[in-house]
């Protein structure tokens, strides 16, 4: 029996083996398990981070482009796109392969070499004249060495326009004292030179001082409720205006006005009561019935009507039988300066911001302008007033 042991040793050790493996492989699986999981969990936190991170770069207004360290796009947010207006996937693209701007390629090198560029501005190839600002800085890593490049994006356009809006609007006006001013000069220093010991001649040089020293008073009380107007300086008193009555005051006192050009004035407004500021509706119609007088035709007639729409606005007109205006320049007469015939407008004693004004009030109570005319037939000119 002794050659029994052997074997039930070489069992026992080979059963002991089986069971040790077994016991092994199932812990090396549970080890693999966990650690796969656990790869898992981090892999699903990284993109739930990245998502995160997308959500928060999107919800930027200004436009974001990361750039990694061999300059290819890494990542870029919504509003980059949209002021780019871009739709495909630009990851691993080159800004001159994404957006043929090489401008943006040399401010990125200019970055790499200072470190940080600040409101660098860009205007875009692109028809519609759009600016943009640049803030960029390289990104670096634990150990300083440059790891990619961080571009922020500011839409400017708007900005720039309004700049040059006001340098345009400085430019007119400074024009536009200019004019009267150097006249005025011209003639007192004349009279200075002798013209004063002719008394004819002294009195036609002052009447025509006194001429524009009146422009320029009138020049500068528009200029002052312009700019109450755009600052919303003014505020309106609104209240119950008859307009019918309104128009008749109106007519009234640019009465004798019409009569020196023999035009007939016609009110034709219903009994209306509009929800406004009487004083400046008042300069409405005044504006509109002083132009259509100086502009309309001599021995024509300028009327005055309205009516209330179906929507319960009511609209106004203001029409004379003069020469008319030209369609393009139908929207153009109610910007500030803008006139069709300068020489006529000046002549009249104009400043070019009537209309100007006109818009601005009834912008202010809710409404709109505008103008419509046939040359050779009149012009005709409406605005909209909130009933009350
Ligand atoms: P202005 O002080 O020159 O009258 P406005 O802003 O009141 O300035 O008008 C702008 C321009 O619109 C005028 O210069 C004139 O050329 C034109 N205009 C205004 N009203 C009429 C009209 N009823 N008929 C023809 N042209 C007009």
């Amino acid at each position: 029996m002794w050659f029994l042991w052997p074997i039930i040793l070489l069992v026992s050790l080979t059963g002991l083996h089986l069971w040790w493996r077994a016991k092994f492989n199932a812990q090396a699986e549970r080890r693999a398990a966990e650690i796969e999981t656990s790869q898992r969990k981090q892999q699903q936190t990284s993109l739930d981070a990245k998502a995160q991170q997308q959500v928060l770069f999107n919800s930027m207004l200004e436009g974001l482009l990361l750039l990694d360290r061999s300059r290819k796009i890494y990542l870029v947010n919504r509003a980059f796109k949209n002021l780019f207006g871009l739709k495909t996937e630009l990851r691993g693209k080159t800004v001159v392969e994404a957006l043929r701007l090489h401008e943006l390629d040399e401010l990125i090198r200019r970055v790499e070499a200072e470190q940080q560029v600040l409101d660098y501005e860009i205007k875009l190839p692109d028809l519609n004249e759009r600016w943009l600002q640049v803030n960029a800085a390289i990104i670096t890593n634990a150990a300083g060495e440059r790891d990619g490049t961080i571009l922020v994006f500011r839409d400017l356009t708007r900005l720039k326009q309004l700049e040059r809006t006001r340098e345009e609007f400085v430019a007119n006006v400074s024009h536009e004292l200019r004019t009267p001013l150097s006249l005025i000069k011209g003639y007192v220093e004349t009279l200075l030179d002798g013209a004063r010991d002719n008394p004819e001649v002294a009195e036609r040089f002052l009447k025509i001082i006194e001429r524009n020293s009146q422009r320029l008073d009138l020049l500068i009380q528009d200029l002052l409720t312009i700019s109450a107007l755009e600052s919303e300086k003014i505020k309106l008193n609104l209240q119950p205006v008859a307009l019918r009555a309104l128009a008749d005051k109106v007519l009234t006192d640019l009465h004798a006005k019409a009569e020196n050009k023999n035009v007939e004035l016609f009110n034709e407004l219903p009994e209306l009561s509009a929800n406004g500021d009487v004083n400046r509706l008042d300069q409405v119609l005044a504006n509109l019935v002083d132009n259509a007088i100086k502009y309309g035709k001599p021995n024509g007639s300028v009327r005055v009507g309205g009516k209330k729409r179906a929507d319960g606005v009511l609209e106004i007109f203001v029409r004379d039988d003069g020469p008319g205006i030209p369609v393009e320049s139908l929207d153009r007469v109610f910007e500030r300066f803008y006139r069709v015939d300068k020489a006529r407008s000046r002549d009249q004693g104009g400043t070019g911001l009537g209309l100007s004004i006109v818009k601005h009030i009834v912008q202010a109570h809710g409404g709109e302008v505008r103008c419509e005319s046939e040359l050779g037939k009149g012009a005709t000119f409406f605005f909209t007033v909130p009933a009350v």
